[in-house]
Formats: structure tokens, sequence, C-alpha cells
């Protein structure tokens, strides 16, 4: 057999990595199913198949190969295979070589020009050179330097009652560790007019909530507005939450050195704002945040997390931190550890550092064995549990509302999700069974280091 016999093109895609590829991949399948073609749930069904990939840990990358080695015997139905996102753009065309079943290899600042991509891998031109016998090869690889986002009325948002709108792509902080300038291209902003005319129409769709996506959200600089109207981020979040019918607005990620006092006196202001902020700190110890060149002191980010504690409103506060970076010594990770119980983080994403290519920390030798970085990581994870058992047992009889995300008919349990983005089940009575997508309060009965359990309030 060759190609599936179904009449229209289809297309299988799976998704690796963070929210940014997850909302990526809603504007690529937009995208393909305005250019003719048909998503499928498996890769037998399907014609093209694409992996949209991560590069920000080793594990990550290696885990696409994988995926596509199993996949080569495929290629004798007649299948077409590309690779999108992170791995695309940081290998490029190495990627052929150690894959040549590969068609297509696409980075995600390339993916405005997908609709032409998808010509040249159907006519089997490649642009430019046509070479007869050869595979078929078609790139999309950026350099850093494009301007434009990937702005699509075709987004294919999976849930309908909240969606992702991306505001700012790309990345010029260039942290020692970290590949995603070097994968998602320069930053870049959208303007406030275009995110403003995304959420309202998401909110006329039925949408109720949004949550603002990038790399730093925060580093949001209105390219242009209406004369006079340029909007700074705490300005546009505002203006997002006073969409009417818009109920919940969420952002993430923030940069601590772009993160102003202006954000809490929008969340203070208004209401739709959720009182939830991750801000990643990435260590505790001064010494390391230098060598990461992350462009803030412990000091500076205690101050912002003190304008948090300070707002009328109970922020949660969460973050993402690196353990083992090089050089870390005991006294560092001692630091981290002492940060973690000043602040009282409602959840933390840890993890080992683990080397990239291209980054500047690339240069330092990577010289706390795995085992270090484990023991570590590990003494972190023990030490941040005990602080949200601690935690999230103080909600205990507190009534809060939630979003109705699903049912787990197991346990016969309703999937609730707060303001401050904890998740917080409960039963509810046949008779007031709640619907997806809906509001109801909630009064948390148990409390779990990472979930609370409740009962709906009738
Ligand atoms: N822009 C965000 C910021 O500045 O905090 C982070 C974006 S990054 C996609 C998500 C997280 O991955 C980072 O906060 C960091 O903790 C982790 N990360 C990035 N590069 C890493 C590396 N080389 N090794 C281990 N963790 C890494
Ligand atoms: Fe990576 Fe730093 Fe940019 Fe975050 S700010 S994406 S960690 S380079």
């Amino acid at each position: 057999m060759t190609m599936s016999a179904d009449p229209q093109k289809t297309f299988y895609l799976e998704t690796f990595g963070c929210q940014m590829n997850v909302h990526d991949s809603e504007k690529v399948i937009g995208t393909l199913v305005h250019e003719g073609y048909r998503q499928v749930e498996t890769v037998e069904q399907a014609d093209l198949i694409l992996y949209n990939t991560c590069s920000i840990r080793d594990k990550a990358e290696q885990k696409v190969f994988h995926r596509l080695a199993d996949y080569k015997k495929l290629l004798a139905q007649g299948k077409k295979f590309g690779v999108l996102g992170c791995v695309a753009q940081q290998e490029g065309e190495k990627i052929f070589e150690r894959a040549p079943y590969v068609s297509l290899v696409c980075g995600s600042a390339s993916y405005r020009n997908l609709p032409q991509m998808l010509i040249q891998l159907e006519t089997g031109k490649q642009a430019g050179k046509p070479e007869a016998g050869k595979p078929l090869r078609v790139t999309g690889l950026d350099d850093r330097e494009t301007d434009e986002c990937f702005e699509t009325e075709f987004t294919a948002r999976t849930n309908p009652h909240r969606g992702y709108i991306t505001i700012i792509e790309g990345c010029d902080k260039f942290c020692a560790y970290c590949v995603v300038p070097f994968t998602r291209g320069k930053e870049r902003s959208r303007t406030s007019d275009s995110v403003l005319a995304e959420a309202r129409q998401m909110a006329d769709l039925g949408y109720t909530e949004i949550q603002l996506l990038g790399q730093n959200v925060n580093s949001y600089k209105d390219p242009a507005g209406k004369p006079g109207g340029k909007k700074t981020f705490a300005e546009l979040l505002a203006a997002v939450g006073e969409v009417p019918g818009i109920r919940r607005v969420r952002f993430t990620t923030s940069h601590p050195r772009d993160f102003g006092r202006d954000i809490i006196d929008a969340i203070d202001a208004v209401p739709a704002l959720c009182d939830h902020v991750h801000l990643p700190v990435q260590s505790g110890s001064n010494r390391v945040l230098n060598a990461m060149q992350r462009l803030y002191t412990r000091e500076q980010y205690l101050e912002r997390i003190a304008w948090m504690k300070a707002a009328k409103r109970d922020i949660s506060i969460t973050s993402d931190m690196i353990v083992g970076f090089p050089g870390e010594t005991e006294e560092d990770f001692a630091d981290t550890l002492s940060l973690l119980d000043k602040v009282g983080y409602d959840s933390v994403f840890t993890f080992k550092y683990s080397p990239r290519p291209n980054t500047p920390s690339l240069a330092l030798e990577d010289a706390i064995p795995d085992e270090e970085k484990a023991r570590r990581l590990e003494v972190l994870m023990t030490r941040q549990k005990e602080i949200q058992i601690i935690r999230y047992k103080k909600y205990i009889g507190a009534i809060s509302e939630v979003m109705v995300e699903g049912k787990n008919e197991a346990r016969g349990q309703w999937i609730g999700r707060t303001s401050q983005n904890k998740t917080l089940n409960f039963t509810a009575p046949n008779s007031s069974a709640p619907k997806v997508g809906t509001y109801v309060s909630v009064r948390a009965t148990v409390s779990f280091p990472n979930s609370l359990l409740g009962e709906m309030v009738v």
C-alpha cells in the first residue's frame, strides 16, 4: 500500500515540550486543516507524520530521534515525515543525515511559511533545487533575526473553554544554560491591538479563560498600537482581563528582571487576572545567578516576592530551579534551599542542569557528577514537598471558585482549578452535577502536597 486510502490528505502530529509548543501545534493544525488536510489519531492513518520537538534538555531531543527511528519502517508505505520546533531549528540539515527519510525540517520562526512548504512536499519540488532521484528535502530554518510572528486566524484550539494567546515570541536574554534564544529566534512582540482582537474573538466563541504566552511575557514591548495607545505588559494584561466574557487571565512565563510592580497593581485592580505568578528563579545563590547571566540578584528577586506578598489578593507563587549548574557548591545549593523556605512556593519545577548546544555554559566544565545532581534534586524536591504540605493545609475550610475541567469517573470526583492554579477536585450531588467549563464554588476539606479535595457548595 502507498499512502492512506483516504481521498483527503491526512496528517498526524505529536507534540513534545512546553506550552509554547502545545500552542504552536494548535496553530500548525489550524494551518494544515485550512490547507485541506485532516488530522488523524494514529501514524498508520496518516500521509504526513509531524513531530513538534523540544530541545530544552538532553533527553527531550533523544526522545524525538528514538521516535523517528521507530517509524522508519513506515517510509515504505509512502508516508512523509517532518520535524518541527526547537530540535529542527537546532539540528537543522543534520537531521537529514541522522534520519534521511525525513522530508521537512522547520523551526518555529518559519511556521508562517508552512503553506508553501506543504506545496513543495506535495509536488515533490524543493525550492531552488529540483534534483531528480534525490530525496525530497524541504527546510524552513530562519536566522535569529526575523521580525515576524506566527499570527494565524486558523488556530485549532483543543479546549473550548480556555485557550492560549502568544503575545511575544523568541528570547534575547541568553541565560548561560539556555538553548531557547538559538531555537526560537529573537524577541518580537505582537501588537496589543492584534492580541486584544484575538481575545475578543475568543470571548465571542465562548472562551472564558485566556493564558497569555511567551518565553518572557513581561518583556513584552508593544510594536504599535492605536495612536498614543502602545501598551505596557501590565496594561495589556489589564485590557485582556477587561474583555467582556473573559473571567480568568493567566500569563506565563515572567522573567524577574522585567517584573514590574505595575503587574501586581493590575492583579489587584482587575478581578479577572488570576492570583498566580510563575517567576522562575533558577538559583538562590548570587554567585550562580551571576554565572547563569540571569540579570538579577537574590535580593532583587526577593523584592519582587515582597510586592506579591503585599498585594491585596493572596497571590500564589511558583518557580523553576536548576541544580548542578557548573561550579555550584554546597554553599550555593544551601542558598537555593533557604530561598525555598523564604518564599514559600506553591509549586516548583526542578531540573538537573543539562549542557546544551551553542549555549555559553557549554564552555564551562560540567563537573558535578550526575549522582550529585540527582542527590541535590532529591533534597530540593523533598524540602519543597514539606513546604507544600504545610501550605496546602491552610486552605482546608476555605471556599474557592473553580473552573470545572472534567470528571474522574473512577473516583466519582469532578476536576476543578482555582484562580491560583491549584487543582481542587470535588464531589457534588448528582442532582446538581456541574457542567465542564462552568465555574462553581467548592469548600476544601482535604489537602495533599499538590492538590486539594472538597465539596461543591450548593
Ligand atoms: N523563560 C523562562 C525563564 O527565563 O525563566 C524559562 C523558559 S525554559 C523553556 C523553562 C525552564 O527550563 C527554565 O526556567 C529552566 O529552569 C529550565 N532549563 C532551561 N535550560 C535548561 C538546561 N540547560 N538545563 C536544565 N534546565 C534548563
Ligand atoms: Fe532561556 Fe533565559 Fe530566555 Fe528564559 S530568559 S528562555 S531561561 S534564555
